[in-house]
């Protein structure tokens, strides 16, 4: 949570932060701790539009049927006074409610009730009819997709591969420059090349040794030109482009060479750093030969 406390401190800092009002502004707001990121979406209330006729349907205080405004929009501060209307209220209302008691009342004359039933019109969806579809759809609006989220999970290998490439893709993975903003110990350089600092993108795509184990095995297959180069952006983005490349009736034999690949890359360097192994392409690509292999045997249902 520091984190995200120098976030807020921060965004105080440079004015980005605004008081909350009493009144609904329309909008949620929904904190990720962990991502240090910011969503801000609009609420499902908003999406319902009343038009009053007899107002048999329609609930009185928190129903938008005013101009497309709720009272709760217009006047907070008479919800202070228990959802009573004027004759009700007993005691003083501050300056500020008498004045939005007659700006209602105002806004108010200008309704009549008439025989016609109330219209609710669900504005989320093209009908204008309720769908828990639609409902369910404008909880992402404003959300980020994670690109590789289709590769990830629909390749077949075991879970474990999955979930850590999941957080590889999100750099969540415990490597050097990660440990070192928490200032933990950590290796000063990437301890397959010993060239360049360690992050999950090097480990992964950029680094010269990682490169070599993917020349061999990418070309043992026939497809050395998905090789990643050293100008790489980044893991996920080489595995779009190079997917992209691959037959389509042979896409789902390469993502699992993707998939495991990464994942044996990741054991070697763990070996490296906690049990002091040297990396090793001959260990490498016989680590991920085995894999694939009991992969394979896996899915012929061996
Ligand atoms: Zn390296």
């Amino acid at each position: 949570m520091d984190v995200l406390n120098s976030l807020f401190t921060k965004a105080e800092g440079l004015g980005l932060l605004q008081p909350f009002t009493r009144g609904n502004n329309g909008q949620r707001i929904s904190l990720y701790a962990d991502d240090v990121a910011l969503f801000i979406r609009p609420t499902l209330d908003i999406a319902l539009q009343t038009t009053i006729g007899s107002g048999s349907t329609t609930k009185f205080w928190t129903d938008r049927w005013i101009h497309g405004n709720s009272i709760n929009d217009l006047a907070p501060t008479m919800l202070l006074v228990d959802h009573r209307w004027a004759h009700d209220i007993q005691g003083g209302l501050s300056l500020i409610g008498l004045y939005k008691l007659f700006q209602l009342t105002d806004i108010l004359s200008d309704f009549v009730l008439t025989q016609e039933d109330d219209t609710h019109i669900w504005r989320l969806d093209a009908s204008g009819q309720y769908t828990a579809k639609s409902a369910y759809l404008a909880f992402f609006n404003g959300a980020t997709t994670f690109e590789p989220w289709h590769r990830i999970w629909k390749t077949w290998a075991p879970a474990k591969c999955k979930i850590f490439l999941w957080l590889a893709g999100r750099n969540r993975c415990w490597t050097a420059d990660r440990l070192a903003r928490r200032n933990l110990p950590h290796p000063e350089r990437c301890l397959f090349c010993d060239q360049e600092a360690e992050d999950i993108q090097h480990i992964l795509t950029t680094c010269v040794f990682t490169r070599d184990f993917w020349f061999r095995v990418l070309s043992s297959f026939g497809w050395k030109l998905c090789v990643p180069s050293r100008h790489e952006f980044s893991f996920s983005d080489w595995w779009r482009k190079s997917a992209k490349k691959i037959q389509k009736d042979k896409r789902k034999g390469f993502n699992i060479l993707v998939v495991l690949g990464a994942w044996i890359i990741w054991k070697h360097r763990n070996a490296c750093v906690f049990e002091g192994a040297r990396p090793s392409l001959d260990n490498l690509f016989q680590a991920f030969k085995d894999e694939h292999h009991l992969c394979m045997s896996w899915t012929k249902g061996v």
